[in-house]
């Protein structure tokens, strides 16, 4: 089978040229006779590896020398628990902005370690919106200000940031990092699970303001203390090292495309091509406010829900898969990271119009 059109959430499409790479590397890397899968992470073909990964990304998102950024292993989920342990030093409380599932896993884990306060959230309406500043009771005197930059689940997105003053504001990038530039000095710490829009699963991407770093709680495990990993370069222990390499070959291909400013007007013009067809029509509908769409993840139902089935199994025949929405929001979800081709999403806006012809 030719390679499909993979609209999956997570673990996502990786762009082509990449994985071609990767292919044609697999067993001999660069004349080293070994795939990088074999390599010791202390060797210098990994160091080599690593370095041009970090300084890849630092050129992409413009991140300044006061950041370290970290690869590290344990998924986002992971950064639940890293974050407080290693926030809070002698505070009591954090401040977490609840917009989906995602937010409510960190409060869970951050509750194991301090006051959870809500300055605003969207649960009353299924997460349909994200809450703007004058919206928003910060505590001036939280160790933290939690977001979640885009609700991978219920599709939204902040479209601005907000602003906490001196509180160091922590965000989970895990679904929208790379997916535009960002001002990366705005924030104490971003972190994201790699799956989503950077490469395979097992990478973690944490990028973490200096002057946070050694004030983790004495009982914080060594793996999820930030000085541990910034102290020794991601090589306290094995870190993920096939998952860097394939990431570095992600930021390669990004600065290629001309870097992320590019890559945004792409994303925009894929999502508005998705949500016009939606909002032009009466038999597909988007839940999300318009002003808080994702530009990744976009959720839509079908005016009828027992043609679900019938759209799914169409869609897939087409080569157009992984379209079934999250069973909290039902419907469809169409995720478009950064790998998908505009030429997916102009198969999809075909299929979909297709569809509504046949069956509207
Ligand atoms: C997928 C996802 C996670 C979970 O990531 P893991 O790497 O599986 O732990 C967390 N936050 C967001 C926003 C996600 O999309």
């Amino acid at each position: 089978m030719s390679r499909v059109f993979n609209f999956s959430a997570g673990p996502a499409m990786l762009p082509e040229p990449v994985l071609q790479q990767a292919g044609e590397e697999i067993t001999d890397w660069h004349g080293s006779g070994m795939s990088v899968m074999e390599m010791s992470h202390r060797g210098p073909e990994f160091e080599s590896i690593i370095e041009a990964a970090e300084a890849d990304l630092r050129e992409l998102l413009a991140i300044p020398d006061e950041y370290f950024v970290l690869f590290l292993q344990g998924g986002a989920s992971s950064q639940f628990s890293a974050v407080p342990l290693n926030l809070l030093g002698d505070k009591d409380r954090a401040d977490y902005i609840n917009t989906g599932s995602w937010s409510q896993k960190a409060i869970k884990e951050g509750k194991r370690y301090c006051r959870t306060q809500i300055p605003a959230s969207a649960e009353a309406e299924n997460f349909t919106w994200i809450p703007k500043q004058d919206q928003l009771e910060l505590d001036p005197g939280a160790a933290y200000c939690h977001i979640t930059t885009n609700n991978t689940i219920f599709g939204t997105e902040y479209h601005y940031l907000p602003d906490t003053g001196d509180v160091p504001l922590v965000a989970d990038m895990s679904s929208d990092i790379l997916s535009g530039p960002i001002d990366v000095s705005r924030f104490g710490v971003i972190y994201a699970g790699a799956q989503k829009n950077i490469g395979p699963s097992g990478l973690t991407i944490v990028i973490v303001r200096k002057d946070l770093v050694g004030h983790a709680w004495e009982q914080c495990p060594a793996m999820l203390n930030y000085q541990t990993h910034a102290d020794t370069g991601s090589m306290y222990n094995t870190p993920p090292t096939y998952a860097i390499y394939i990431a570095g070959l992600v930021f390669r291909w990004l600065k290629e495309g001309g870097g992320l400013s590019v890559m945004e007007q792409t994303n925009r013009r894929k999502a508005a091509k998705l949500y016009d067809t939606i909002d032009a029509s009466d038999f597909y509908r988007s839940p999300v406010e318009p002003e808080d769409r994702s530009l990744m993840n976009v959720p839509f139902t079908l005016a009828d829900p027992d043609l679900d089935a019938t759209f799914l199994e169409e869609a897939a025949a087409q080569g157009l898969v992984t379209l079934k929405g999250h069973r909290s929001v039902g419907g469809m979800r169409a995720s478009i990271y950064n790998a998908m081709p505009e030429e997916g999403v102009d198969s999809l806006v075909a299929f979909m119009q297709d569809f509504e012809r046949r069956y509207g």
